[in-house]
């Protein structure tokens, strides 16, 4: 593996690397990416993710909840690529993770919450769009389990959703605003699982590769990115990311 020694002689003597991640770090999870064959895109219209519609149409939200419960993403499990980024953490090589993905995976493999910035929020919080109360959704789920196909909030009544960003809403603006930050100390970033498409979170790895920071970019397919890539290493997340950790933590 030709790529795998080159980023690792590249990353070997960084300590504040940056690790962003898209939905291709938890497919071996069973979650599905958005785009592909197999993609959430295929099976689900997207325009149901638009907060207009969700605030609008309560059908649009009986089917989210609905997608929510039978989905099996709330009880998925980390692999051996979100282990490897906690690994790197543990090995104090890394300065933090900024992620795309909604599945709080990264947690769950031993990555401290201080240590995780979510661009776009976790499925696994709900939040009450009245008075702004948060729970946990699998206790929203249970309701919906049990019946209330559209459940409202109990103590004020309103509209309930998970706390992902939907098209239409804006980023957490916390969030954001680290996420920029980890970028403008971060000695190398390594990008795992992302086509690089959406933005503005594309422009995270973009920026510490714009300081000419090593860039190392690990996806099956494609990417927007790869014309400025220090490495490119195509193969499952899975794979090469614990033999990568290995090699230089
Ligand atoms: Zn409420």
């Amino acid at each position: 593996m030709e790529g795998l020694a080159a980023a690792a002689q590249l990353l070997r003597p960084c300590r504040h690397i940056l690790v962003f991640t898209g939905a291709g770090i938890s497919t071996e999870s069973g979650i599905p990416d958005f785009r592909g064959p197999q993609g959430m895109w295929a099976t689900v219209d997207p325009d149901d993710f638009t907060i207009a519609r969700y605030l609008r149409y309560p059908e649009t939200r009986r089917r989210s909840w609905r997608m929510r419960m039978n989905s099996g993403a709330l009880d998925a499990a980390p692999n051996a690529a979100h282990r490897a980024v906690a690994d790197l953490w543990a090995a104090g090589k890394m300065l933090g993770c900024v992620t795309q993905n909604i599945d709080g995976l990264h947690q769950k493999a031993g990555l401290p919450e201080e240590a995780v910035v979510e661009l776009h929020g976790n499925a696994h919080t709900t939040v009450c769009l009245g008075c702004g109360d948060r729970q946990p959704t699998v206790a929203v789920i249970r309701r919906v389990d049990a019946g209330e196909d559209d459940p409202s909030c109990l103590l004020c009544g309103a509209i309930l959703k998970t706390a992902v960003v939907y098209f239409g809403e804006m980023l957490p603006e916390g969030a954001v605003e680290e996420a920029f930050d980890l970028a403008d100390r971060a000695d190398a970033v390594l990008s795992v699982g992302s086509t690089l498409t959406v933005f503005p979170a594309a422009y995270v790895p973009l920026k510490v590769a714009r300081r000419g920071c090593p860039f190392v970019i690990l996806n099956m397919g494609p990417t927007d990115f790869d014309h400025l890539a220090s490495v490119r290493l195509e193969s499952p997340a899975g794979t090469a990311l614990p033999a990568l950790v290995t090699a230089i933590a």
